[in-house]
């Protein structure tokens, strides 16, 4: 869809932001909506995190060095970035801007602080806020993920709390408890009838 806009994206593509705390389920989220809407751009991102072992290079992430990032923060080359629990995570500029101007949405999974950023940035991004049922179910998605470590699992959980204060901030929110609900909630705020 084209929205004519003032600025940089006029005439561009939407920019779209999900957002929310570690296991709320962005990334289910994300691939059932693209499994919907094929034509959507997911922007990969940079972090210096190690791949969990499922992960592939260039398509969950570019995974990079530290210095590396360092080097594309002082060169101005992502769109937003942030620490998050000792690791750098950001979106590549100019993928993003590049789909955009060609009239294609664009789509960032990012927490909360980049997404914040965003909203300062392109205040005419879509965003949106994914919340809990509640911290303890929040809590379980963690664990049964089997993808991080008890430590870092509650690093992310204490996190999630001071997270979710924000919610406000955002222009949608969603509950996920039941997926397919968030799912046609989330339709809904991006394609309304
Ligand atoms: P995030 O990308 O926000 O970190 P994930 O998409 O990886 O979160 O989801 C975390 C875990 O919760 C995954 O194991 C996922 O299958 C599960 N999950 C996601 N949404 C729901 C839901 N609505 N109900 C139950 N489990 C869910
Ligand atoms: P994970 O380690 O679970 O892959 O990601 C940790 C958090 O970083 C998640 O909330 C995820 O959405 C977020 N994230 C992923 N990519 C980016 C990014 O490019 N920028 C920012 N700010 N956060 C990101």
């Amino acid at each position: 869809m084209i929205v004519a806009t003032t600025g940089p994206m006029a005439n561009s593509g939407r920019l779209i932001v999900l957002t929310g705390p570690s296991g709320v389920g962005k990334g289910t989220l994300v691939s059932r909506l693209l499994r919907n809407r094929p034509a959507l751009f997911l922007s990969v991102s940079a972090t210096t995190r190690a791949p969990r072992p499922n992960e592939v290079e260039g398509v969950h992430y570019y995974f990079i060095t530290r210095t590396k990032f360092e080097e594309l923060i002082a060169q101005g080359q992502l769109l937003e970035w942030a620490e998050y629990l000792s690791n750098y995570y950001g979106t590549p500029r100019q993928a993003v801007l590049e789909r955009l101007a060609t009239g294609a949405d664009v789509l960032l999974e990012i927490e909360v602080e980049g997404a914040r950023q965003v909203l300062k940035t392109f205040p005419q991004a879509i965003t949106i806020f994914i919340l809990p049922p509640s911290l303890s179910t929040l809590a379980a998605r963690l664990k049964q993920r089997r993808t991080e470590s008890p430590e870092v699992i509650t690093r992310r959980l204490t996190k999630a709390a001071q997270e979710i204060t924000h919610a406000p901030e955002f222009s949608h929110r969603i509950v996920n408890d039941q997926l397919a609900e968030a799912v046609a909630q989330l339709e809904a705020i991006l394609y309304p009838a």
